[in-house]
Formats: structure tokens, C-alpha cells, sequence
């Protein structure tokens, strides 16, 4: 039984269309796979409909830019119903203060000699509901500006470079809420992967997020080294938090993310899913009343 719980496709920052990254899924001997693009739902029914026909169980998922004292940190969440507006609703802010983003990282660009318009990025995102700077980064691949992603975020994107500019997200503990009430789950995505929430994210941040509602953490990531891995699967346990791995597969863009480099035990699968649907105002997720 393999299961990969974090994985991109088009619709946010991933190079797939949703629908292939389930194909790949199956190609490569997933049991599993969860689709949580960036800050929205609108890949779950091709990707759904590609589990109903590879045989893959899709999890339906998210990975919700949240904020923790100033620190940007991802939260994955699984089996939320969509409809559930108050949740909607913050991802739709999200979406949209992204968007005007990308104005102000255009002028920013500009400004530091890198001639760049909205337009140029929007073209390098066509199916995308969630912009980032990987599609920026990708508009300025196209004018020669970087070789790739990564060269792009190291000198122009990353924080504190000449390119970034600050998003909108919701306070973390808002968010843990809303997925709760949602009727979904909460893991905090490779919470020592980026030196500014390793900060943010000391033990006893950690046990303050599990006693807000927290499910689970993001153990197994092609960002934490065995060290750390070693350390949050102990905080983890301490805490009685449900223990994840994950790719966070990005198709191209994100080179040592292939899909099942990292999976999750089956049994801290079954402990994840069957915290779902406990609270909140949704129906059990089982029922699949909600049409994805
Ligand atoms: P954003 O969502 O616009 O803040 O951009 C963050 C996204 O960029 C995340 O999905 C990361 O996976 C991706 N990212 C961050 N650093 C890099 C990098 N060095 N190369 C490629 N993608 C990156
Ligand atoms: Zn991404
Ligand atoms: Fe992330
Ligand atoms: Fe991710």
C-alpha cells in the first residue's frame, strides 16, 4: 500500500493537468494519492474522475498559505467539504490578493531592471486558479532572465530578494478552525523545510497548534534532512500527532519531487481519515453528498 499525500497539478503551480498527475500516480505504483494545490479545490473532479478510472483513491486536498507571527506556513488539508462557505470564502481572498500580487512583483521586477508585465505571467499560467511565483518565475525563464525555478527564487522571488512581495493569508489557528469546521483535516506541511518557519515552528509552537486542533505533521519531505525528520517524527509522537510523507510533486517544476519519493504508512492514513467529519456543520464525508 502506497500513499502520497501532497502533490501539485496546473491548476495551481504544478506542470499536470490533475487528471495525469492520478495517471502518474498509477504508473508508478500508488495505492493513494491526494491532490493539494495551492489554496484551491478546482482540480478535485478531473483528478477524482481520473481515480474512478486508473482504480488510484484520489484524497481530495488542499495546501492553504496561512501565517504564523509574520511567518508564511503551509497547512495541507484533506477532506474538507468545498462548499462550506466561511472556508471558501478565505481561499477566495487568498486567490484574489495573489492575483493583485502579481502586479506588485511585476513592478518590483521592473523596477530592479527585469521588465516584466502581468500579461507576460498570466500567459505562463493558463489553467491556473492559484498564481505564485513559479508561474513567475516561469515568464521570466521565457525572457531569458533565469535558467530556471530555482535560480529565479534564489536571486528575484525568495523573500527579501528584489522581486518579492508579501500575500495575504489567514492567521494559522484560523485556518486549523475552518478546516474543522469544514469536516476536514489538518497537516502542517514540511515544517522545517524553509529557515523561516523552522524558526516559527519550535516544539511548543507545534504542541500550541495540536491543542488549536491540529491532526498532523509533515514528517517525510524532500526538504527535511534525516535529522530533522528523526526530531519531528519524536515531536510528533510526544505530541500525538498523526505522522505524514509526501513528494510534493510539482510535475517539472520542482526537480527530486517525484511522486511516491516519500509516502505515508498506511495506518497514519487510516488514523488521518478517520479524524475527519467529526465536528463542524458537514455531513459525513463518506456520503460524498457534496459533488466535487
Ligand atoms: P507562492 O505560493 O507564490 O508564495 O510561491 C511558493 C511556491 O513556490 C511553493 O509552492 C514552492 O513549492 C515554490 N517554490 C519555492 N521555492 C522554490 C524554488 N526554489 N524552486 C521552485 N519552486 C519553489
Ligand atoms: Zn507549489
Ligand atoms: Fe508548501
Ligand atoms: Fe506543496
Amino acid at each position: 500500500m502506497r500513499i502520497d499525500l501532497h502533490t501539485h497539478s496546473s491548476v495551481s503551480d504544478g506542470t499536470d493537468r490533475p487528471e495525469n498527475v492520478v495517471r502518474r500516480a498509477k504508473e508508478v505504483g500508488l495505492d493513494v494519492v491526494a491532490l493539494t494545490d495551492h489554496d484551491t479545490f478546482d482540480g478535485w473532479a478531473a483528478a477524482l474522475a481520473a481515480g474512478d478510472e486508473t482504480g488510484v483513491e484520489v484524497v481530495p486536498g488542499a495546501e492553504i498559505s496561512t501565517n504564523l507571527r509574520g511567518h508564511g506556513v503551509h497547512l495541507l488539508a484533506y477532506l474538507v467539504d468545498p462548499a462550506y462557505e466561511p472556508l471558501a470564502a478565505e481561499l477566495g481572498r487568498v486567490r484574489h490578493d495573489r492575483r493583485t500580487r502579481l502586479a506588485r512583483i511585476a513592478a518590483a521586477l521592473t523596477a530592479a531592471g527585469l521588465p516584466m508585465d502581468v500579461a507576460d505571467i498570466l500567459a505562463h499560467s493558463p489553467d491556473a486558479s492559484t498564481v505564485g511565483r513559479p508561474h513567475v518565475a516561469d515568464a521570466m525563464i521565457a525572457k531569458g532572465y533565469v535558467r530556471d525555478r530555482e535560480e529565479a527564487f534564489a536571486w528575484w522571488l525568495g523573500q527579501g530578494r528584489p522581486g518579492w512581495a508579501a500575500k495575504y493569508a489567514p492567521d494559522i489557528e484560523e485556518a486549523i478552525h475552518l478546516v474543522h469546521a469544514a469536516g476536514g483535516v489538518c497537516v502542517l506541511a514540511h515544517p522545517w523545510g524553509r529557515e523561516g518557519a523552522r524558526r516559527a515552528l519550535t516544539p511548543s509552537a507545534v504542541e500550541a497548534l495540536r491543542d488549536a486542533g491540529l491532526d498532523g505533521i509533515e514528517v517525510d519531505h524532500q526538504d527535511h534532512d534525516d535529522a530533522s525528520r528523526r526530531t519531528l517524527r519524536r515531536v510528533a509522537r510526544e505530541l500525538d500527532l498523526v505522522v505524514t510523507g509526501s513528494s510534493d510533486y510539482h510535475g517539472t517544476g520542482k526537480l527530486d519531487h517525484e511522486l511516491g519519493v516519500n509516502t505515508t504508512a498506511p495506518e497514519e492514513w487510516e488514523r488521518l481519515r478517520s479524524l475527519a467529519g467529526g465536528s463542524g456543520p458537514r455531513r459525513d464525508h463518506d456520503e460524498r453528498t457534496w459533488s466535487p
